[in-house]
């Protein structure tokens, strides 16, 4: 979840218990293979004098050890939560799959992928890629929106790693708010259209 704290010890941050504590791992061998999670690291400018030489590599095939093992396709051509840069995300709050509606509006305001949790999708109201969670897909975009979504830790270990999260929810109580950087306390069905109209205005 970040670039190593230090070299030697070569030392990284890993999450454990569904994203609940940090711990530190140590890497002794000589090969060290690390996964980042997307926003886990910043863009630093480092103040240097930089030489700028050309380069023309005589790159010919054999240099290229390049194997395909196997052909992945997308199930739609709709945007996967793993690549999107903002989700907005539904829960059981919105009572059923009739109401998707403004969900999809405002992810097509924002140019989002569409997200939900487990219930959402065990009760087949959404498709299953779109479970995002400890037992789904966690996520890491820059603005992640929970509408109607209770934040159960469960959730909240796919969702963790977000820049921001903005929750709306009727409960003020909700854990949600306990994770999220704004929060709407309201009504999801007064709310989220109220805001498709707004966000329509200001990036139309
Ligand atoms: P609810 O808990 O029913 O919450 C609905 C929320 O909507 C409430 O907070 C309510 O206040 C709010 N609401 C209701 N009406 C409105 C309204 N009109 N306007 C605004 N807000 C409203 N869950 C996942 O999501 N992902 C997982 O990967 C996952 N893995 C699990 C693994 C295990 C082993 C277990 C046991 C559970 C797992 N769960 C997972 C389930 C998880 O524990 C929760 O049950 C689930 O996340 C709750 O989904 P929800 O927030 O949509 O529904």
């Amino acid at each position: 979840i970040g670039l190593p704290s230090s070299i030697d010890p070569f030392t990284v941050k890993k999450k454990v218990y569904s994203g609940k504590a940090f711990a530190d791992i140590k890497i002794n061998s000589s090969k060290k293979i690390l996964t980042l999670s997307p926003n886990s690291y910043q863009i630093e400018e480092i103040k240097k004098d930089i030489r700028i030489e050309s380069f023309s590599p005589d790159l010919k095939d054999e240099h290229f050890k390049i194997k395909k093992i196997a052909d992945e396709k997308r199930s739609s051509d709709k945007l996967s939560v793993l690549d999107a840069d903002v989700i907005v995300s539904a829960g059981r709050g919105l009572k059923g799959p009739q109401n998707w509606g403004m969900i999809e509006e405002m992810a097509d305001i924002l140019g989002a992928a569409t997200a939900c949790s487990r219930p959402v999708t065990d009760l087949d109201w959404r498709p299953h890629e779109e479970h995002v969670g400890q037992t789904g897909k966690v996520v890491a975009p820059n603005l992640y929106i929970a509408i109607g979504i209770s934040g159960a830790v469960q959730h909240v270990a796919g969702i963790s790693s977000s820049k921001y999260i903005v929750a709306i929810n009727n409960d003020k109580d909700a854990p949600i708010f306990e994770v999220a950087d704004y929060g709407i306390v309201g009504d999801a069905f007064e709310i989220v259209p109220k805001l498709n109209e707004i966000l329509k205005k200001h990036l139309a």
